[in-house]
């Protein structure tokens, strides 16, 4: 057991490290537990052209070594651990990392989510050479490809209308013959030249070592296979936002998502915040997973200089 800390920040992507800096310039010396898959899904991405000053985009995690070494800079204090478990009933909140238990008055969670994948070999061979888990961010590398979504949601046939800008082809591949998607995307979807669809078929494998080259796909009715030639696989099956060790203490929508205060990063008990992917299944970008960091170490340092005020005032 040691000391009672100002700060822990639980995760380490775009939102934990931007509330680090943040915290670590307002001088509260953040701990931040950063996880053993620290940096967060950019550290799954390669060339990053969306953030904003980097005209000639940035490899992702060389732009999460550039955060971190600039939270460094400002006084934070990395552990290269998960946290095992969070105990935000009792003040000051407690954070057990391997056989450590940490202490502070203020907590920001930034854990993230996780997209969903299919489960198969190839995903982590080609993720980054052709297989994405977001079309926003890599799309513009499939100009004139042919290219395959996974998935029969709002997510995946946003995907593909979004993916119809840059790809000569998008074939949405989803395991029934009808989409969960909301009507309103599926019109526009069915209506769109450059999508077409391969309904009941699952993909069982892909070819290609050091890029994609074609997926191998299995019709679940009749169990036909067929191959499908396409240099992009966008997996678009939804995310899994990483709350496990809040279940119980912080509330969440029916997804899992923590729910914050309408305009804040406050959570349902004071003290703690929420920023970046963990609190939004929105808009899921590196930029706004940052802004929404840099708000929940404002809203920190504003609740602890309350809290220290309300201590020593007299009366
Ligand atoms: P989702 O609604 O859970 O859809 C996931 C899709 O992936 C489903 O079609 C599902 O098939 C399929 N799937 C799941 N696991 C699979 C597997 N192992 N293999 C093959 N296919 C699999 O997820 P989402 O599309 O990411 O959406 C999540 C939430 O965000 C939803 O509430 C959605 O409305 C919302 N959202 C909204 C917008 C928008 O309004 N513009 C955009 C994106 C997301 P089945 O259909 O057979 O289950």
């Amino acid at each position: 057991m040691n000391d009672v800390r100002e700060l822990v920040i639980v995760g380490s992507g775009p939102a934990g490290l931007t509330a680090a800096i943040y915290a670590g310039r307002a001088n509260l010396h953040p701990l931040v537990i950063e996880g053993l898959a620290a940096g967060g899904q950019l550290m799954l991405t390669t060339d990053v052209e969306n953030y904003p000053g980097f005209p000639d985009g940035i490899l992702g995690p060389e732009l999460m070594t550039r955060f971190r070494e600039q939270a460094a800079r400002f006084g934070a204090e990395l552990v290269t651990a998960d946290a095992d478990e969070v105990d935000l009933s009792e003040r000051p909140f407690r954070v057990r990392v391997g056989g450590t238990e940490h202490r502070a008055h203020a907590v920001i969670v930034s854990t993230g989510a996780s997209a969903r994948m299919l489960g198969l070999d190839f995903e982590q061979r080609l993720l980054g050479h052709g297989v994405s888990t977001c079309a926003t961010c890599d799309g513009f590398f499939f100009r004139d490809h042919d290219i395959a979504v996974v998935g029969g949601g709002d997510s995946a046939v946003e995907e593909a209308l979004f993916l119809t800008k840059f790809a000569r082809s998008v074939t949405v591949i989803h395991r029934r013959d009808e989409l969960r998607a909301s009507m309103i995307l599926q019109e526009r979807a069915f209506a769109d030249p450059k999508i077409s669809f391969r309904w009941n078929t699952v993909v069982e494998d892909a070819v290609g070592d050091s890029k994609l080259e074609r997926v191998l796909l299995r019709d679940v009715e009749t169990g036909e296979r067929s191959e499908l030639a396409v240099t992009g696989l966008f997996v678009a099956i939804g995310h899994t936002p990483n709350t496990g060790l809040f279940a119980g203490q912080l509330a969440m929508d029916g997804a899992g998502y923590l729910v914050t205060e309408p305009g804040s990063t406050r959570t349902t008990v004071e003290g703690v915040f929420a920023c970046g992917d963990v609190q939004d299944h929105v808009y899921r970008q590196a930029v706004t997973a940052a802004g929404s960091g840099c708000m929940a170490a404002i809203d920190a340092e504003r609740w602890l200089a309350a809290r220290a005020h309300a201590a020593t005032a007299p009366g």
